[in-house]
């Protein structure tokens, strides 16, 4: 079905973040892969073109522009050429709203200006070597002593952790409370280690952030002392439709690679389209595409409304990346032992796609949530 999503300003804009990411993004996925991470000069570029922070107010260099479809097309279209980063969506979809509306006038000023141009990249430190799922657990902590915060402890698989300038920290700050608190990079105490060896998604950096008496100044804690988890709950929607955005896509690019390949490829006298039961698989994973297609455009504008539910956007992701997954896995098989050659972009995605069902919160917490709205 024609996508009655996007007007004529999304899709110049579409054009022009393809042909940026195309011209300075894919030819260098090599060099990005084996050394774990990207590059400042593809940030700044992305800055300088307008495809970081647009939610931003026009006096820190933002457009002001809170519309969802902008970051949609960016995720798919990273999706769409098999760059596997996740860095941008992370940028935009994730870290945005605490730099652009939960943030101080200050800290705004402070922030915001490399935030759009793309000089100063995000990243945003919840997770821990002991607990993930479970955020309410996390130890690392920010004492306040003299106007002071003191933070120490642990933070693991942290997008952009290694490149970052820029890390929001989860860190309890009481008994029962937690708090965001930014810590910029350079700062003593904080160690950003080299990116982590990963099965996919390998030209995106994920790293160990560690915390050593870092001494931050009070005025970087983000919002009200001990409320993080109401930051945090405001903004899942939107970061779990982001994922469920980058995985349609991919569904999408796995099925066309998938296509071309059942033309092409000849067993038994024909291609191996014309073999009932590999024509039946494209019904199915091209009918759940479809369907999953529809209703994320709805979500997409949904969340735009600001009416988009935790649960909703909860079985957004763990429906969609679930798909992404069982569509790449089928695709891979089409292409027999070709499909495990490590030079096939099939290959590629198998490994990239995997960890879309571990993080944003894993697929069985999402049911966790889903469910419980069904009982509510
Ligand atoms: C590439 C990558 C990038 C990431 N980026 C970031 C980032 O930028 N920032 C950040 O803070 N974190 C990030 N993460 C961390 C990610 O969000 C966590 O890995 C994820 O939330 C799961 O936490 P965990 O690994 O501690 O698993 P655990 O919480 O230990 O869970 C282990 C398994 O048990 C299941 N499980 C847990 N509880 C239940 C339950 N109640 N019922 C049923 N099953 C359950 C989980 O679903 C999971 O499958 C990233 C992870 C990866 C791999």
């Amino acid at each position: 079905m024609k996508r009655e999503l996007f007007s004529e300003v999304h899709d110049d804009f579409r054009a022009s973040f393809r042909n940026f990411i195309e011209t300075e993004g894919v030819p260098q996925q090599e060099k990005w892969e084996a050394q774990g991470f990207t590059s400042r000069e593809f940030w700044s570029r992305a800055g300088e073109l307008g495809f970081l922070g647009f939610q931003a107010a026009e006096e820190y260099g933002g457009l002001g522009v809170r519309d969802f479809r902008f970051n949609a097309v960016i995720d798919e279209e990273v999706a769409r050429c098999g760059l596997a980063t996740d860095g941008f969506s992370l940028h935009n979809d994730i870290v945005a709203p605490y730099l652009s509306e939960y943030a101080s006038g200050r800290q705004k000023e402070r922030w915001l200006p490399g935030f759009v141009n793309g000089t100063l990249i995000t990243a945003i430190a919840m997770t821990e070597p002991g607990t993930g799922s479970d955020l309410a657990r996390i130890t690392t902590t920010a004492r306040e002593s003299n106007g002071t915060l003191i933070l120490s402890g642990a933070k693991t698989f942290i997008t952009n952790g290694h490149m970052a300038d820029l890390v929001l920290v989860l860190a309890r700050t009481s008994v029962g409370g937690l708090s965001v608190v930014a810590v910029e990079r350079g700062t003593p105490g904080m160690t950003q280690a080299p990116p982590l060896h990963k099965v996919g998604r390998k030209a995106q950096d994920t790293a160990e952030v560690i915390f050593d008496d870092v001494r931050v100044p009070g005025d970087n804690l983000i919002g009200e002392p001990d409320r993080a988890m109401d930051l945090i709950k405001r903004n899942l929607p939107q970061e779990r439709l982001a994922i469920a955005v980058t995985a349609l896509a991919s569904t999408e690019r796995a099925l066309a690679i998938g296509k071309r390949y059942a033309i092409e490829r000849e067993t038994f006298g024909r291609p191996l389209f014309k073999h009932q039961t590999v024509l039946h698989s494209f019904a199915e994973m091209n009918t759940d595409l479809e369907f999953a297609r529809s209703h994320i455009d709805r979500c997409i504008l949904a969340l735009n409304e600001g009416v988009l539910t935790p649960e909703e956007a909860a079985a957004a992701k763990y429906r969609t990346t679930d798909i992404e997954g069982d569509v790449i896995d089928r695709v891979l098989q089409l292409h027999g032992g070709y499909g495990y050659m490590e030079e096939m972009p099939i290959a590629r995605m198998w490994r990239d796609a995997r960890v879309q069902r571990i993080y944003g919160g894993a697929n069985e917490i999402m049911k966790e949530i889903v469910g419980r709205g069904v009982f509510a």
